[in-house]
């Protein structure tokens, strides 16, 4: 991809916008861009640089999220509200054309890689209720202040804050405070750069050496909220007027999304819910697969059906797309039986959930699954539910631990 209309290849130390930025080290990269860690010399702050493909199409879409990431400037003036703030925005002309950049504030880890490196069992009820808030505060100002819809809400796009100072700290994820586990920063690029590049390197061999710094790094974190950001609005839109029939990524998907039965702000009221669990339990809400006879949208609709409950006739048979799936009754053409497990036992006896932490985890997060997009709460009427300020930590542990118990109890007995 690092050819005309794609990529900009970029060097440690590489000036940007007259020489106000300069590139320390790739943070990460999409199908649009790639994303660096720069330093920013007039505000002395670090920054990510997300430098754009060049191509008509690419260039299309950075300013369409530009546009998006200003109003979001407007709308958040405080930078309060979760959601990442551009600093900057200009061009940069490079062998491969001409690439738009964005100047976003620097954060740390995704809540993907967060659950990866947890192994995929799920944080505590506890963080998960920190992370939910703020995602909460993030969708009640894009819907109802700037009647934006995010259309692609994941794990993936919600960011940690970066608790590092990179200068300071060669360890390059910002999970290390969660998650105790020391790692050596990988710096990659030429050798002789800039004074702070230098510092970074030292640092880093010093802490793949095992020396002090890092037993001191995981003392220091212990116990932390855990603070978040929504990023990336490549795929947002204004509610009133959507561009794609088709949003989302598969399996954060609403059920209007694939029924083409119009979609709004609860569409990511959906996700939302699908992210909270994905957090609480480790695992996907939803995996569709297509199978032998049916599809992934098909499969998808009977995977919710199975966990939620059957779908209103009239909304099952409502959308543009109903026939494909569904026959004159509102049942699937193509998978016929349904195994239902309801959500509460799917979590009491999946994920060892207590009857208590499931029940109300459920209580939170059933109203958000409902078919209805109309009838979801908003996030404003989420951010008011008691289960966000619950506290429950190693609820889990517990009954983990009680049920082994049982289990040597009755044996005893017998
Ligand atoms: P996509 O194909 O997902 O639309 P994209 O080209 O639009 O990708 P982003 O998803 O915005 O790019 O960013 C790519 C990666 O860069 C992210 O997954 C993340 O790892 C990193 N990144 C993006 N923004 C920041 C930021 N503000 N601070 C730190 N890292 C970031
Ligand atoms: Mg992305
Ligand atoms: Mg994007």
């Amino acid at each position: 991809s690092y050819r005309k209309g794609g990529y900009h290849a970029v060097q440690v130390g590489d000036p940007f916008a007259a020489g106000r930025y300069i590139a320390q080290r790739k943070l990460g990269w999409g199908n649009f861009s790639t994303v660096w860690l720069a330093y920013d010399t007039h505000s002395s702050k670090y920054v990510a640089l997300k430098i754009q493909k060049s191509a008509e199409q690419f260039a299309e879409a950075a300013v369409h999220e530009i546009e998006v990431l200003l109003s979001i400037v407007d709308g958040d003036p405080s930078n309060s509200k979760c959601l990442v703030r551009m600093i900057d925005h200009f061009k940069h002309s490079g062998p491969n054309g001409q690439h738009l950049c964005m100047v976003l504030e620097f954060l740390g880890d995704s809540l993907l890689r967060l659950i990866r490196f947890r192994r995929y069992q799920g944080l505590e009820l506890d963080k998960v209720r920190e992370i939910c808030k703020c995602v909460l505060i993030a969708l009640d100002c894009l819907h109802r202040e700037l009647g934006i819809i995010h259309t692609d809400l994941k794990p993936e796009n919600i960011l940690l804050l970066s608790t590092i100072n990179p200068a300071k700290d060669p360890i390059r994820s910002a999970l290390i405070p969660i998650l105790k586990r020391p790692e050596g920063g990988t710096l990659k690029g030429r050798s002789t750069t800039t004074m702070v590049e230098k510092r970074l390197k030292r640092r880093a061999r010093r802490a793949s050496m095992g020396e002090a710094e890092a037993p001191k790094q995981e003392k220091r974190m212990d116990g932390i909220d855990l603070r978040c950001k929504v990023v990336d609005f490549g795929n947002a839109c204004w509610a009133d007027k959507p561009f794609a029939e088709e949003i989302q990524t598969r399996q954060y998907r609403a059920p209007e999304v694939i029924l083409v039965s119009g979609y709004s702000f609860p569409a990511d009221m959906w996700s939302f819910a699908c992210t909270a669990f994905e957090l609480a339990t480790g695992d996907m809400m939803f995996a569709p697969q297509s199978g032998k006879g049916f599809s992934e949208d098909e499969d998808h609709l009977a995977l919710m059906m199975e966990l939620l409950g059957r779908m209103p006739k009239k909304i099952a048979i409502g959308g543009a797309r109903s026939k494909d799936y569904f026959d004159r009754h509102g049942d699937l053409k193509r998978i016929r039986r349904l195994k239902l497990t309801p959500l509460h036992r799917h979590l009491v006896d999946k994920y060892n959930f207590s009857e208590s932490d499931a029940r109300e985890f459920v209580g939170f997060l059933c109203p958000l699954l409902d078919f209805a997009p109309e009838k979801r709460p908003t996030a404003q009427q989420c951010l008011q539910h008691p289960w966000l300020n619950l506290k429950n930590s190693n609820q889990r542990e517990k009954n983990v631990q009680s049920k082994v118990n049982i289990g040597m109890d009755s044996l005893k007995i017998n």
